[in-house]
């Protein structure tokens, strides 16, 4: 009986553990759940241990077919539940137990978060949440020329913005006397070398793949005292380089540098370091010390990963599960700090939030919520294959989530005025949404309205038409101004339904986001501007409300003084 029950419940979570994980059921995450199903039984795990781990290895020899089939039969709740959970998971990590993965974002402060780091930081958190394992934060500032202090606040911001929380903080400058530490012992292993070459020689050396006298003969104790020399006086010229291999056809090995000196003051320690280490050394050293099991790294580093691993073995130090995924590109979208920065210096953008920009700061305000950026991150996936997304992609998920939870109202774009012959005077609630639980606004009508230009054009004298929740008009002048007679309350079929405004309207402009480039060049007219008039309830929703226009799209509402401006989001 214990036995069979053992088995029946071992049978149910392995076979859920396996379909959330892609085929792959982890014994310790199903010895749990099992041991919880059966504590109030009264038995002890040491019955249940061997049971778990022989079904789990039989569970893990069928197809995920067969293990989706035979869970929708033995246990269907369990499937519904993982459906919920789990839409747009990642696939699993190769080597990662529950509890043990640890993963880290390394942004560098020296700019505002894009969705392109919103990718990276996303997936390296969503993977360390799956594995109950640790996420950790580290600012990459280890040139003081880029580290700038207001960023480091403002990536925390937008990291937070994002609803990624993070379980460990540190910067990469907190450890430079580890990292001289480490840098001498590569001197002494006789592993690095001090490079007193000119940076052209330096690079014709890379390029031709010629050893420097420097390598062949500033070895030792020679290496090491200069070494010294130039951490004590940034005078001393000289690079530190790891003595790899000159003519190894990757040209990454080709004695990549470790060390430089940048004599400039840096936000965290001032002045008083001015050897730092380069991304090559610090990166994989930062991996490796704060136990980083699965760092992520964008596709181009590819040719780095052997400087990366030589760097290690030689320190003796673990090597993580170093993993790439693609570089996220949006078609005419500067998704790179560097092309980005140039916008913003040379005015072509009013700043690092301007909302034709990719900048998380941009995307918020132009009404793109977190949810979507999570959501598109996770259905890209992370395939090494590099491709040009398509902005709509988020704008069609980011309308999945505004649909149903913004309020609705009427704007006017190019207003047109329209008098109403014989119109009653009416108070009139309109719903704010389909869903009636969102309330509704209160409207006084006279005799005085405004329809948008384009609906004005469509209508022909003596057609009837609909003010939208209102009543019928029947058309008696067009032109500039159009003029119409009241025709009764009854729905009629197949009429045009119009949104409108009374006199008491918003004045509202709207400004319309387009792709700031057209192929490589920038292009002038990316902003554009609708100005219209939204109806008179718009006035008291909040700074950065975003609401539905009927018929137009949505739109984020900002205050700019006194005045309310809208930022197109999307159709
Ligand atoms: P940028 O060109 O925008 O400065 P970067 O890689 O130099 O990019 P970092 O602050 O050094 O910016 O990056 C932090 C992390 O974000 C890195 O792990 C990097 O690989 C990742 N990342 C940056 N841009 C993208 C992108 N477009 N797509 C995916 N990941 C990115
Ligand atoms: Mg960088």
């Amino acid at each position: 009986m214990v036995l069979q029950n053992i088995q029946r419940e071992a049978r149910k979570y392995a076979l859920q553990n396996a379909v959330f994980f892609n085929g792959i059921a982890h014994e310790k995450a199903v010895l749990g759940k099992v041991i919880a199903a059966l504590k109030r039984d009264n038995i002890s795990p040491a019955e249940i241990i061997p049971v778990v781990s022989s079904i789990v290895a039989e569970v893990n020899r069928m197809s995920p077919e067969a293990q989706r089939t035979e869970l929708q039969i033995l246990a269907p709740e369990l499937l519904q539940r993982e459906k919920k959970e789990r839409d747009f998971s990642l696939p699993e990590l190769p080597f990662a137990e529950k509890g043990t993965v640890v993963t880290r974002f390394p942004p560098e402060p020296n700019g505002y978060l894009h969705i392109g780091h919103a990718k990276a930081a996303i997936i390296d958190h969503e993977y360390a949440r799956m594995y109950d394992g640790t996420f950790i934060l580290r600012f990459d500032d280890t040139n003081p020329e880029n580290a700038n202090l207001e960023f480091y606040d403002a990536q925390k911001e937008d990291l937070q913005w994002l609803d990624i929380d993070w379980d460990k903080e540190y910067h990469t400058s907190d450890h430079l006397e580890t990292h001289y530490q480490l840098a001498e012992q590569l001197i002494k292993q006789g592993d690095a070398y001090l490079c007193q070459c000119s940076a052209e020689v330096v690079r014709e050396g890379r390029f031709t793949g010629k050893t420097c006298s420097c390598r062949t003969e500033r070895t030792g104790e020679d290496a090491l005292g200069l070494w010294k020399e130039m951490l004590s006086d940034p005078h001393v010229g000289g690079i530190l380089r790891l003595r790899g291999e000159m003519g190894s056809e990757n040209t990454a090995m080709r004695d990549p540098t470790l060390f430089r000196v940048i004599d400039a003051p840096h936000p965290l320690t001032g002045d008083k370091y001015h050897v730092w280490p380069t991304y090559d050394f610090a990166g994989a050293v930062e991996d490796s010390l704060s136990g980083v099991t699965h760092p992520f790294r964008t596709k181009e580093y590819e040719l780095r990963d052997p400087v990366y691993f030589r760097i290690l073995s030689l320190l003796n130090l673990r090597a993580p599960h170093l993993m790439e995924f693609s570089r996220l590109s949006i078609q005419g979208m500067p998704v790179s700090k560097r092309k980005i920065k140039p916008l913003i210096d040379e005015g072509k953008v009013s700043g690092f939030d301007d909302v034709r920009l990719p900048t998380l700061r941009g995307l918020k305000r132009r009404g793109i919520v977190p949810e979507a950026i999570k959501q598109f991150v996770l259905q890209q996936g992370f395939s090494k294959v590099e491709s040009v997304v398509d902005f709509s992609l988020v704008e069609s998920i980011n309308r999945k989530f505004l649909d149903p939870r913004v309020k609705r109202y009427y704007f006017v774009p190019n207003p047109v005025k329209l008098a109403v012959d014989g119109a009653p005077k009416k108070t009139v609630r309109l719903s704010l949404h389909p869903d009636a639980a969102m309330g509704e606004r209160v409207v006084h009508t006279g005799s005085t309205f405004f329809i948008s230009h384009d609906d004005a054009r469509s209508l022909k004298n003596g057609e009837v038409f609909r003010l939208k929740g209102l009543y019928n008009v029947k058309i008696t002048k067009t032109g500039e101004t159009v003029s119409g007679a009241y025709a009764g309350e009854d729905l009629i079929a197949e009429t045009a339904k119009i949104q409108w405004t009374t006199d008491a309207y918003v004045p509202l402009k709207i400004f319309v986001p387009g792709l700031l480039f057209k192929g490589e060049t920038f292009n002038p007219e990316s902003l554009s501007e609708v100005h219209g008039y939204a109806e008179e309830a718009v006035q008291d929703l909040l700074e950065g409300e975003i609401v539905q226009f009927e018929r137009v799209g949505f739109v984020r509402l900002e205050k700019q003084g006194n005045r309310m401006i809208g930022l197109f989001t999307h159709k």
